[in-house]
């Protein structure tokens, strides 16, 4: 999939509806649509990568917001403290839908492995 359908990228540039939770110039987290726990945000860099394998394309400064705007988002949603599971799914065996990097931050019930 090209950059120019990535749904995400459509939620980027706001051409896709999303339930914003917190944006700023690097990064956005919005409600996932299909909820698989009571709190279930995703956090992506702006920026177009598609996976993992594309990590180094990214700023420092961006990877290292994904993980504090998760954290941040945990506390506004309330799971900080409960706990909540900070997930990437990089890859055919590990179920990757959406070719755009994403951090799943899900919780607000007790989450189990894998
Ligand atoms: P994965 O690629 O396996 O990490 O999962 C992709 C996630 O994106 C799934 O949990 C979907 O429910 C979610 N998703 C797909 N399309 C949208 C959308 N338009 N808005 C919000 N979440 C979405
Ligand atoms: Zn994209």
């Amino acid at each position: 999939m090209s950059e120019n359908d990535c749904i995400f990228c459509k939620i980027v540039s706001g051409e896709m509806e999303s339930e914003v939770v917190h944006d700023e110039e690097g990064v956005l987290a919005f409600k996932d649509a299909s909820g698989k726990a009571p709190v279930h945000v995703l956090v992506i860099p702006k920026q177009h990568v598609a996976s993992m394998a594309e990590i180094e394309q990214l700023p420092d400064a961006v990877a290292k917001r994904i993980f504090e705007v998760a954290q941040e988002v945990a506390e506004k949603t309330n799971v900080a403290e409960s706990g909540y599971v900070f997930r990437i799914n990089n890859g055919s065996d590990a179920g990757q839908e959406v070719f755009h990097l994403h951090a799943h931050v899900m919780g607000g019930k007790r989450m189990g492995m894998p």
